[in-house]
C-alpha cells in the first residue's frame, strides 16, 4: 500500500520535474514534495504508522526516493538557471569571455625580422647603453668637437660630456675597444634627436651592422646588403648603390630601393624618384680603426645602420611615422 504511494510521488514527480522550465515553479515543487511538511516528510510519519515487520524496507524505499529526487531537483535546477539568465544572472550556456591576447609591435617585429636576417648570415647580436658618452657617440667616430656633422644631428645633452646616443653606431666604437678583429656583428636599439614632424620622432630605432676582418672588400659589404634587401622586400626588389658621405665611413653609399609603392613609375612617397632610400653604409674609416687601436693596414671592414622605423612603413605602407608610438589599438592589431 505505502509502497505504491512512494512509487507513484517518485514517478509523478520525476514526470512534473521534466515539464517544468520556470525556476520558480521548480522551487514550489521542491518545497511541496521536499520540503519540511512535503510528501516525503509525511510519508516518514505515516511510515512510524506502518506494520513492524515492513518497517525497514519501506524506510529503505522511502530514502532511496527522497535522494532519487534531491539529485533530480539538484539538476533540474542547473538546466533551468542555463535556460533562464534572469534567475541566477548567469547564463552558464554561453561562450566564456577569452583573455584578451598582446602581441608584437610592429617596430619590436620588423627589428626582429631584420636581426634575424643578419643572424642568419653569422652575426652575432649585441647592445649597449642608451645613454652614451660624447666620445663614443661622436669623437670616436671620427666626429670631433667642431665637426660640422654634429650639427645634422640634434643632440640631447645630458651633461657637456654625456648624451642620448643619435644613432647606434657607438656599439661598434664599444666592441672593436673590447675584441680584437674579426668582427661581425649586429646593433640593434633605440636613438635618440630633438626632432619631430612626420618622419622624425624624437626616439626612434635604428639597426647598425659592424664586419672587421682581414680583406673585407666593398664587394661583400654590397653581397650582404643586397642578400638582406631581398629577404626583407622580396627577391625581386632591384637595390643600387648611391655614393655618399658619412663620417666614419670612407668610402660611404646610401642604399636605395625600387618604390616598394610605385614599382619605379614614381609617385608621392619617393618624390616621383622612383627610388627609396633604406639605409646608410660604407668601409670604416682608417681613422676611426686608430681610435680603437686596430691596424688599418691589417684589417678592413664595412659598417652599415639602417632606420627600423623606415624599414617597417615601407614594408607595411605606413606613411605616418607618429602611428607607430600613439599606441592606438586599432592600429597596432593590424599587425
Ligand atoms: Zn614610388
Amino acid at each position: 500500500m505505502m509502497k505504491q504511494e512512494i512509487d507513484t510521488l517518485l514517478q509523478e514527480t520525476l514526470d512534473r520535474l521534466a515539464r517544468l522550465e520556470d525556476a520558480q515553479e521548480l522551487e514550489k515543487l521542491r518545497i511541496e514534495v521536499l520540503g519540511r511538511k512535503g510528501e516525503i516528510a509525511r510519508l516518514f510519519k505515516q511510515l512510524g504508522a506502518s506494520p513492524a515487520e515492513e518497517r525497514p524496507t519501506l524506510g529503505k524505499l522511502l530514502n532511496e526516493a527522497r535522494l532519487r529526487l534531491e539529485n533530480a531537483f539538484q539538476e533540474a535546477k542547473l538546466q533551468t538557471g542555463a535556460a533562464s539568465p534572469r534567475v541566477s544572472g548567469l547564463d552558464i550556456s554561453l561562450p566564456g569571455r577569452l583573455p584578451y591576447l598582446g602581441h608584437l609591435h610592429p617596430i619590436t617585429k620588423v627589428s626582429m625580422e631584420i636581426t634575424e636576417i643578419f643572424q642568419r648570415l653569422g652575426f652575432e647580436v649585441v647592445e649597449g647603453p642608451d645613454v652614451e658618452l660624447d666620445y663614443y657617440n661622436f669623437e670616436a667616430l671620427n666626429i670631433p668637437k667642431d665637426h660640422p656633422a654634429r650639427d645634422m644631428q640634434d643632440t640631447f645633452y645630458v651633461t657637456e660630456n654625456i648624451v642620448l646616443r643619435t644613432h647606434t653606431s657607438p656599439i661598434q666604437v664599444r666592441v672593436m675597444e673590447k675584441q680584437p678583429p674579426p668582427v661581425r656583428i649586429i646593433a640593434p636599439g633605440k636613438a635618440y634627436r630633438c626632432d619631430s614632424d612626420m618622419t622624425h620622432t624624437p626616439m626612434f630605432h635604428q639597426v647598425e651592422g659592424l664586419v672587421v676582418d682581414k680583406d673585407v672588400s666593398f664587394g661583400d659589404l654590397k653581397g650582404v646588403l643586397t642578400i638582406f634587401v631581398h629577404q626583407m622586400f622580396g627577391q625581386d626588389v632591384d637595390l643600387r648603390f648611391r655614393p655618399s658621405f658619412f663620417p666614419f665611413t670612407e668610402p660611404s653609399a646610401e642604399v636605395d630601393i625600387r618604390c616598394v609603392i610605385c614599382r619605379g613609375e614614381g609617385c608621392r612617397v619617393c618624390s616621383e624618384t622612383g627610388w627609396l632610400e633604406i639605409l646608410g653604409s660604407g668601409m670604416v674609416d682608417p681613422e676611426v680603426f686608430k681610435m680603437v687601436g686596430y691596424d688599418p693596414e691589417e684589417v678592413t671592414g664595412y659598417a652599415f645602420g639602417m632606420g627600423i622605423e623606415r624599414i617597417a612603413m615601407l614594408k607595411y605602407g605606413i606613411n605616418d611615422l607618429r602611428l607607430f608610438f600613439d599606441n592606438d589599438l586599432r592600429f597596432l592589431e593590424q599587425f
